[in-house]
């Protein structure tokens, strides 16, 4: 008893490693400063918000969509992000 949602759980950590920047919709898009485009870590922040999903404060300016990056790769932004879509399917 018990066990029967493991698998469940374990798909879903293994779903959520980073995302491509087509992937997002129209309230979000992706945020990062220069470090983050070093180091290939991009965000999610949601328009109108003054952080990003995981919770860093957006204060440089966007070098994530200067330098025109595609991939997302911060996972508790993706994370973030993918458990807002999964709620939406439950809200639907
Ligand atoms: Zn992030």
């Amino acid at each position: 008893m018990g066990w029967g949602i493991a698998p469940l759980i374990y798909s879903r950590i293994i779903k959520i490693k980073s995302m491509e920047k087509y992937q997002l919709d129209n309230e979000h898009y992706m945020f990062g400063g220069k470090g983050d485009v070093w180091g290939n870590t991009a965000h999610i922040a949601k328009s109108g918000e003054p952080v990003t999903m995981c919770g860093r404060p957006m204060l440089s300016s966007n070098w994530v969509a200067i330098e025109g990056m595609e991939h997302i790769g911060c996972p508790k932004c993706v994370a973030a992000y993918q458990q807002l879509e999964a709620d939406k399917c439950v809200m639907a």
